[in-house]
Formats: structure tokens, sequence, C-alpha cells
């Protein structure tokens, strides 16, 4: 089952590029460029989720996300915000936004965040199991994964969650306590050497350069971060 992403865009070229990639990712999309039309396609639509711009001719993002509250509309809805407008990005999350991004915005990491939210709010829906980034794919179902040199590997179930749990709190650190916490028993007492050998694992299967890691690294003393 795929997921249905309804998009309010009025760039076009934004709109074109946002709707290839999510169609690439096997999401359902359909976008409106004007904020006077949106909420009839919605309810038309009934999407899963919305990427909302808050900058429209019209009626603005803000206003569409109003009317969508008063008409009990529940879908959950991400803001796209422009950079240096923090009192948008202030109201949308007062009003009870799920989430917002602001522009220029990397691709993938808006991608993590509808992938979340749609988690979030869907947590029955399973087929949100395959994530990818660069060249790599973490596939968490099967819990193979494909590595920057091309290759498939088999994780454990361990590596797996803990790819899981940074992957969640993208761009995020995790501390080690949290780690130790969700992913060991007790009376199992883990060196933190331990989560170490599983990061520098991580860099050996993702990293085009482990000595300069991209995507995770370590917060000395404090715990590690996945980065997109
Ligand atoms: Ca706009």
């Amino acid at each position: 089952m795929s997921f249905k992403v309804f998009i309010i865009e009025d760039e076009k070229a934004l709109l074109e590029t946002l709707k290839l990639n999510l169609e690439l990712e096997r999401y359902h999309v359909e976008t409106c460029s004007s904020g006077d039309l949106a909420l009839a396609q919605i309810k038309t639509y009934n999407p899963d989720l919305i990427l909302l711009d808050i900058m429209l001719p019209v009626l603005n993002g803000i206003e569409i996300y109003k009317q969508l509250k008063d008409q009990e509309i529940a879908t959950p809805v991400i803001f796209l915000t422009a950079k240096n407008n923090v009192h948008d990005k202030i109201e949308g999350l007062k009003l009870g936004a799920d989430d917002y991004i602001t522009k220029p915005f990397d691709l993938e990491e808006l991608l993590l965040r509808i992938h979340n939210v749609l988690k979030r709010n869907n947590p029955q829906k399973q087929d949100l199991t395959l994530f990818r980034f660069d060249n790599c794919e973490i596939n968490f179902s099967t819990f193979q994964v494909l590595t920057v040199n091309g290759k498939r590997e088999d994780l454990s179930k361990r590596e797996i969650a803990l790819l899981k749990l940074l992957v969640d709190n993208v761009n995020n650190v995790v501390s080690r306590d949290e780690i130790l916490d969700k992913l060991w028993n007790k009376d199992e007492n883990p060196s933190s050497r331990t989560i170490d050998n599983y990061i520098l694992n991580f860099r050996k299967l993702f990293e085009i350069n482990q000595k300069d890691p991209i995507h995770f690294q370590s917060i000395r003393s404090v715990g590690y971060k996945f980065c997109v």
C-alpha cells in the first residue's frame, strides 16, 4: 500500500522536483499551486500527508491549515517555510503542525521527515521499511543493507535497532544512555566501547571515507548522530 501525499506549493520547479522525488519513493502524489483551490482538492484526494508551503497566492498556508482544523480534517501537515520566517514557523507549530522544514531544504531530510510523520500517524502500516541515503539502503524488516560499495549484507537485530534509533532521530544527537536503555538489558552491562564498535562498523558499511564520516558522527561524551 502506498501513502498519498498532497503538495501545495506555488514555486513550479520546486513542486515538480518534490513530486518526482516522492514518486520515486513510491508515494502517490497530487499537487496544487494555489491556496484557494487546495481545500477542495484535499477533500477529494484524501491524502495521508500534506506538504504545505506557507507563502502562497490568494490564501496562505497558515490560513489553509486553520481551515483544515476548522473542518476537522486531521491529515498530518509538514509546513515548508522560507528560511528567515521564524514567525511563520512558530505560528504553524503553535497551531499544531506535525513538522516544518526550512527552504532551501535537503531532499533526503525532507523524505525522512515525511517517513517519520507518516510512521507516527500510521503505526499499523508496515510498508515504510526501506530507507535510502546516498547509494545505500537499509531494510528494517529483512535486516539487510546495501553498502556504499554496492554489497548486500545481513545485519544483526541489534545493529538494525540501533540504525533505526539513529535514523528516527536524523540530524539530532541520540545519547549513549538512551541507546543503552533502549537496546541493551540492564544486566548486560556493555562498555562504552561496545556502541563505538557498532558505529565503527556502520562507517565501514556506509561511509565513503571512514576517517571523515558524513553520516555516522560521534559527539564526544554525549552520544551519536545520524546525518543526511
Ligand atoms: Ca511560496
